[in-house]
């Protein structure tokens, strides 16, 4: 997940208004809070910032999938424990007599995956942050070692 002053690097810096904001760096905050688009920055889509706008749209790709749940994960950080995929209460099976056991998903589908040694986001829709009955679940960012995972959004 960029931070807001990694964004700030890359927009043009002037503190102009045109997006709304008194500063680049208000608007870099609103920007990790998907409250502004990269769109709003009129001068950003100049010639003159072509190559900084490439960079913030690559490095927001990782905001864009997280748009439905808000979660995060940052590759580049992941050691592949797979922490987050035994402790997701949605990835935990029921024994004949209804009771949790094991943590040994057989889902075909499950929202997360090792797979050659990193986590992959696989069924977000099966997150319980995802959709309008959505709750606040965190499990998976708790038991990271790492940090690897992150939230967009609390809710
Ligand atoms: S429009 Fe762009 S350059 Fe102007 S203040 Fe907003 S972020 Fe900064
Ligand atoms: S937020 Fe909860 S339901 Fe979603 S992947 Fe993480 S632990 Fe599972
Ligand atoms: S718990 Fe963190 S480090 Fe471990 S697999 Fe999941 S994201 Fe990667």
């Amino acid at each position: 997940m960029p931070s807001p002053m990694e964004i700030y690097k890359l927009l043009p810096k002037t503190n102009c208004g045109e997006c709304g904001e008194k500063t680049c760096m208000s608007f870099a905050f609103k920007i990790i809070s998907r409250e502004k688009k990269l769109e709003e920055c009129k001068p950003l889509f100049s010639p003159k910032f072509e190559k900084n706008r490439k960079k913030l749209e690559e490095m927001l790709e990782i905001v864009k999938k997280a748009e439905e749940t808000g979660l995060v994960v940052n590759e580049e950080l992941c050691i592949g424990c797979a922490n987050c995929v035994v402790s997701c209460p949605v990835h935990v099976e029921k024994d004949p007599y209804n009771a949790a056991m094991g943590r040994g998903i057989k889902m075909e589908n499950p929202i997360l995956r090792i797979e050659n040694g990193v986590v992959k986001v696989v069924e977000l829709n099966l997150c319980r942050r995802y959709g309008k009955n959505r709750t606040l679940c965190i499990v998976c960012r708790e038991n990271c070692p790492t940090d690897a995972i992150s939230f967009v959004e609390e809710m």
